[in-house]
């Protein structure tokens, strides 16, 4: 592989994304930056060679014909937007490790039996609309155009209204990946979190992605003046919330080595001033899991908690259910294949899960997926502060070849 190719194009996209006064990176979905960069990207899917097209939804899909154009493709890929503020590799890394597996196989003349698909998606990130991995969930048909019409950014603009203007002709071709039509999805991404650099590991195989079951809690109490009223006569629901937020740290704890994390990460007060008991406060609940059965024993472990909590301090409450995602177990012939390369090429690795979501999940129910993880700085993502070191890149890439080359091979069966 030509690392320097890869840095360069990292510097290109991220140049006219950053925010100088920080040096965050912001590719917010359908912004002015975010199209050119998936516009860049379909430039640089052409001059490789590869017949290229948008979707309906602004996914650039670009294909690599095989030796047998008839057999399922291997997909690769991953999402061209960022959060707000967010770091020059998160997404980006799949995109561009993508491409550079085709100018591999370009510079190399190699011929694959199956077709080769690389995709930068739209709109992975929760930060305008709210919901994550959309550009793929449109892709595998989990989010139709229908659908479209009822999800609002957070200005309250309509996400069909925004897609629609945009969209290409798309010259008669079917979008839509359907049920046991690609051979294999495999996605490069940043770890974000902590475990291979504590482990000095340079690859993460995935064998799982965790997902959230969410709840808006509000928890009411009785507002009153904060100097008149005797402390064994008040409902103070924030004194309320705080028990039930150790609560469910404590329950995050104790399911910790099932895989469980647990997080509050949104209160608020109200009326939030110094001289008044708080009367209603609302908490917004996050609680993650690789096993559905164990995260909805600690669901109903919290639900109980509450209960006995606000029962206890006699106040009343309201819970919400935001709704929940299912955790996705990966393919395990990829991830052999993946162990086997590790080997190979001497690089140092791990079978880990995902705790966060990925464009990966929304494949793994309609053909055998896969994800490669490299380590990022301190686990740090979402941030300016966000870092990779370009040997960490390098190994990333070159696995995401050597898999891609392996599975692209039609003696290679994969089940499920
Ligand atoms: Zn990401």
């Amino acid at each position: 592989m030509h690392l320097q190719n890869v840095i360069e194009n990292f510097q290109t996209f991220n140049n006219f994304a950053r925010n100088e006064a920080n040096g965050g990176i912001n590719r917010i979905a359908f912004t002015h930056p975010e199209r050119l960069a998936a516009l860049k990207f379909s430039m640089l899917c052409q001059k490789a060679g590869l017949d290229v097209y948008f979707d309906f939804f602004g996914n650039v899909i670009a294909r690599r014909e095989g030796k047998y154009p008839s057999l399922k493709p291997i997909v690769l890929g991953s999402h061209i937007d960022t959060v707000k503020d967010g770091g020059q590799y998160d997404g980006l890394l799949g995109v561009l490790g993508a491409l550079e597996v085709v100018e591999h196989l370009n510079t190399h003349n190699i011929e694959t039996d199956h077709p080769i698909i690389i995709i930068a998606f739209a709109c992975e990130e929760s930060t305008r609309f709210n919901e994550a991995t959309l550009g793929s969930k449109y892709l595998t048909g989990k989010m139709t155009k229908e659908d479209m019409k009822f999800i609002k950014d957070n200005e309250g603009n309509i996400l069909y209204d925004i897609v629609a203007p945009l969209a290409q002709d798309m010259h008669g071709k079917t979008a839509l990946f359907e049920r046991n039509k690609i051979k294999a999805f495999l996605e490069l991404h940043i770890e974000q979190g902590p475990i291979l650099e504590n482990n000095h590991k340079d690859i993460g195989i995935v064998t799982d992605i965790a997902a959230p079951h969410r709840f808006k809690l509000k928890v009411q109490g009785v507002t009153s003046h904060s100097g008149s009223t005797p402390m064994p006569m008040r409902t103070d629901a924030l004194t309320t919330a705080a028990e039930i937020i150790l609560k469910i740290e404590a329950l995050g704890q104790a399911y910790h080595d099932k895989g469980i994390v647990t997080t509050v990460g949104y209160a608020q007060v109200y009326p939030n001033t110094m001289n008044a008991i708080p009367g209603e406060v609302t908490l917004l609940i996050d609680i993650r899991g690789k096993d559905k059965t164990i995260r909805e024993q600690v669901v109903s472990e919290m639900h109980q908690s509450i209960d006995a909590i606000t029962k206890h301090r006699h106040s009343n409450y309201h819970i919400e259910d935001l709704g929940q995602d299912t955790p996705r177990s990966f393919n395990q012939t990829i991830a052999q294949i993946s162990e086997e390369k590790c080997q190979h090429l001497n690089y140092e690795y791990r079978y880990m899960y995902s705790g966060a979501g990925h464009d990966a999940m929304n494949f793994a129910p309609i053909c055998p997926t896969s994800m490669i993880f490299i380590p990022c700085k301190d686990g740090i993502s979402h941030s300016p502060k966000e870092s990779v070191t370009y040997e960490q890149v390098e190994k990333g890439v070159n696995l995401l070849i050597h898999t891609t080359i392996e599975l692209a091979k039609s003696d290679i069966i994969l089940e499920g």
